[in-house]
């Protein structure tokens, strides 16, 4: 846990559906179609309003997001970020993780959310290596909190799912702070 400004980025360890943050955000695919993994979990939970909306509003390009209703969820609102899928690293996909962060964070202010949970976008089915995906998701948030504008967003959580993914994020964190003294 770090304080950036006035504003905390807090690492935890376990299920994001179960997260009461003002909006939990999800690992969606362009279409905006479900899928497996967190995506899954999140449509499963949420029920059928979730669908619903991401029916109406289409699609979403890799790298940026749109926002939903939380449905059944104790969330109000799903944010669905569509992180890329990882080809080798040189068809930028650092930049297209990043934005994808940054479009979530951008959405939550909007609405002018306190409280956002993510999930380590891009790591599961689409292969992102996790140590450089932490490296890219943890420095975007700090850096988005550094400059937001309205400065809505008090609290930002990372919500892993394994006790492994929890440990590369905690050092990655580390490294950063250290770095940022
Ligand atoms: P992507 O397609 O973006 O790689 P995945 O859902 O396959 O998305 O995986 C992203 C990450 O979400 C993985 O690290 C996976 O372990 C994690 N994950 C899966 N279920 C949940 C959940 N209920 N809460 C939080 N994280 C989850």
């Amino acid at each position: 846990m770090i304080k950036i400004g006035d504003s905390w980025l807090i690492l935890v360890l376990g299920d994001i559906t179960q997260q009461k943050t003002d909006a939990i955000v999800n690992a969606a695919n362009s279409r905006l179609a479900g899928g497996g993994g967190v995506d899954g979990a999140i449509h499963r939970a949420g029920g059928p309003i979730i669908d619903e909306e991401c029916r109406r509003i289409g699609g979403c390009p890799t790298g940026g997001a749109v926002i939903t209703s939380g449905g059944n969820l104790k969330a109000r609102f799903v944010i669905h970020a569509v992180g890329p899928i990882y080809r080798g690293g040189r068809s930028g996909e650092a930049e297209l993780l990043s934005s994808a962060y940054r479009s979530s964070l951008e959405l939550a202010e909007e609405k002018n959310l306190k409280s956002i949970s993510f999930p380590s976008l891009s790591t599961g089915a689409y292969g992102y290596p996790i140590e450089e995906a932490a490296q890219i998701a943890l420095s975007t948030v700090i850096d988005y909190l550094k400059n937001q504008q309205q400065g809505s967003l008090k609290e930002v959580y990372f919500v892993l799912f394994t006790p492994g993914d929890y440990r590369v994020y905690a050092q990655v964190l580390e490294r950063i702070a250290q770095k940022e003294g």
